[in-house]
């Protein structure tokens, strides 16, 4: 589609926080040809008066399709959300339901301007589907418990989903999603990452979310999560840490 569009009259904010005012950005085919207060004729206009042009955000860590689940638990500890809320209600998930409810994020989130995510979740080849019909960028890890009773099912499923997506579409990346250190003990993780190394991919997992964790980590393996992620590998690869809250100074020497 040979799509040309003028954005008319923005302020743009450049890469160093710099604002110049009052401009014209000429695209055409999704690739910016200019920028200008001059005007030229045989674009479409967007009138950008009064609204700032910068890149997209990246939102670096999403479950997209809990956009549904929003407000059903507030004001409790994530274990009684996770275990007495969030787990019961998304056992109940049809891919249906995971379909819609990663439309109806990325809907808000290109409406906030985010234009890229990085998503954590089950049933991935809904949200694969979801980014397709939406127009966002996405990169798309299936998650994997290793204290599932069917975490080999989990492994090999995210594999077949790899092998399968993996450079079909330009706006969508694929990575292996580990959900944890402590929820893929033993040597779990460390086969986990084999795989996305086998398959040339990154991961993403969530690492020191709470104290408890890092405390409870210490405490049964005497390492942090970092740690475990280290020694697991994970920095080998491309990897996305979501949270990190609770990293640690000593951790940084294995980051
Ligand atoms: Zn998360």
């Amino acid at each position: 589609m040979n799509e040309k569009i003028v954005l008319k009259n923005g302020n743009i904010i450049d890469e160093n926080g710099k604002v110049t005012e009052n401009i014209n950005v000429y695209v055409s085919d999704g690739k910016i040809d200019k920028v200008t207060r001059e005007i030229t004729n045989g674009y479409d206009e967007v009138d950008c008066t009064g609204n700032y042009i910068t890149p997209g955000f990246v939102n670096l860590h999403t479950h997209s399709p809990m956009n549904i689940m929003k407000g059903i638990a507030e004001d409790i500890s994530i274990d009684n959300w996770f275990n007495e809320k969030i787990f019961p209600y998304e056992s109940k998930l049809t891919n249906e339901d995971i379909y819609w409810g990663a439309v109806i994020a990325s809907a808000e989130m290109l409406n906030n301007g985010v234009t890229a995510f990085a998503d954590h979740y089950f049933a991935q080849e809904e949200v694969y589907k979801a980014v397709e019909d939406m127009g966002i960028r996405a990169d798309i890890a299936p998650t994997i418990f290793g204290l599932a009773a069917d975490y080999r099912n989990q492994l090999n499923e995210a594999i077949d989903f790899v092998e399968k997506y993996q450079g079909k579409n330009s706006r969508i990346s694929l990575r292996l999603g580990p959900h944890a250190p402590y929820t893929c003990p033993g040597d779990k993780l460390t086969e986990i990452i084999n795989a996305a190394k086998k398959l040339k991919v990154g991961i993403h997992i969530h690492v020191s979310e709470t104290e408890e964790q890092v405390d409870d980590s210490i405490k049964n393996t005497g390492k942090t999560p970092i740690e475990i992620l280290y020694e697991s590998g994970g920095f080998d690869v491309d990897v996305i840490i979501a949270h990190g809250l609770w990293t640690k100074k000593e951790d940084l020497k294995f980051i």
